[in-house]
Formats: structure tokens, C-alpha cells, sequence
């Protein structure tokens, strides 16, 4: 099966776990693999700004050759599997599986850290800030992510995106409800021009009266 190393990750969920099972999105035709190792992990939380680069830096010097970290990253592939089958369940209007919720329990129950309250212009707000002391506990954040859209998001707004070839999940954060693609530069265009060319080749084939 061919892998693509993707050069830069895709950010379009809005939600951190959302981006975080389109690492490796389902849809598509050859399987795009986002994440190769331990430190393609910690590139992907920092750039989805879960992680400072500090911590990003401290964890590649401390654990990224190292069997805890190997082992870290293979968990992480599983939760994504988990993770994907939850938003699926989700979209199709059935339960969340029990596994699920215990594969994510799981993860909250190593997390350590301290909350942290503070003020902005549109008020307070209360945030745990996760301490990385293992590399499992590099998964927290996601698993934070997943906790926010299965307790606080409203369901009908997560979606997948309408190109069936294309396969990545987003929240629609749209005032109207009415987003349908993962972008609109790409799905967006490709499955506007299919149907354009779909419908002018309807015309031609029709019988002219
Ligand atoms: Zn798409």
C-alpha cells in the first residue's frame, strides 16, 4: 500500500481530535499516512497547538528513540482507530461503544497536571494545563479534544466532508449549519466541477425537441 508522507498536517476539523483522525482519513484513494513515528506526534500536537514547543522539545530529547515513546505512538494509532469508529457511531445516530469511552478513560486516568484559571475579555475560563512526565501522557490532549465534542458539541454539527473519495471529518462551526466540505479550494471546487461536467454532459445526451 503506498504511503504519502504528507508534508504539513491538514487543520481543517476545528476540533483537535476531529484533525486528529484526519491524519490518516479513510476516503481517500491512495491511504495518506500523516503520522510515521513519536516525533511526527509531537510535530502534529504542536501544530495544533496542544503542545508548547517547549514540551514539544523536551519530549523528542528525552523519549523519541526510546521503547516508552514507541510504545506511546503505537497507542496513539490505536486511539485514532477508536477515536474514528466513535465519530462514525456518531454520524450514523448510533451509541458510542463502550470500548470507546474505557479507551478514553483510560488515557484521562494518566493524565497529571494542574487547572488554571484565567481571565479574558469575554470571561473566565478554567483549563487544565497536562504535564508531560511519560509519553502516553502526550495523548491527553486529544483525548481532552474528544471529551469537549462528546459532553459539550452539538452532534449535528460534525460532519463528514461531501466528496465520498474524500473521507475527513470537521465541525461545522457556520452560523447556517450549511458547511459540506473540508475545503472548499479542494472538495469544495472538484465536486462542483464533476457535477457541472455531469450535468452538462446530461444535456448533451438528452434529446434535443
Ligand atoms: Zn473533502
Amino acid at each position: 500500500m503506498k504511503r504519502i508522507k504528507a508534508k504539513r498536517f491538514i487543520r481543517i476539523g476545528r476540533l483537535a481530535c476531529l484533525d486528529f483522525t484526519n491524519t490518516a482519513p479513510l476516503g481517500s484513494p491512495a491511504r495518506i499516512e500523516a503520522l510515521h513515528d513519536f516525533d511526527d506526534l509531537l510535530a502534529w500536537l504542536y501544530e495544533e497547538r496542544l503542545i508548547a514547543a517547549s514540551e514539544r522539545r523536551r519530549g523528542r530529547q528525552r523519549w523519541d528513540a526510546g521503547h516508552a515513546a514507541r510504545r506511546a505512538f503505537a497507542r496513539a494509532l490505536v486511539l485514532r482507530r477508536t477515536l474514528r469508529e466513535t465519530v462514525e457511531k456518531i454520524l450514523a445516530h448510533r451509541s458510542v461503544p463502550k470500548p470507546a469511552i474505557a479507551a478514553i478513560s483510560d488515557v484521562l486516568a494518566k493524565m497529571t497536571g494542574h487547572w488554571e484559571l484565567t481571565k479574558r475579555k469575554t470571561g473566565f475560563v478554567l483549563k487544565f494545563r497536562p504535564r508531560f512526565g511519560h509519553p502516553d501522557q502526550f495523548l491527553g490532549p486529544i483525548v481532552e479534544s474528544a471529551c469537549d465534542l462528546l459532553c459539550n458539541r452539538d452532534w449535528s454539527r460534525l460532519k463528514r466532508c461531501a466528496n465520498p473519495a474524500c473521507g475527513l471529518y470537521f465541525y461545522d462551526s457556520t452560523r447556517n449549519h450549511r458547511r459540506r466540505w473540508c475545503s472548499m479550494k479542494t472538495c469544495g471546487n472538484r465536486m462542483k466541477v464533476a457535477a457541472f461536467y455531469r450535468r452538462q454532459r446530461a444535456t448533451r445526451l438528452s434529446p434535443t425537441s
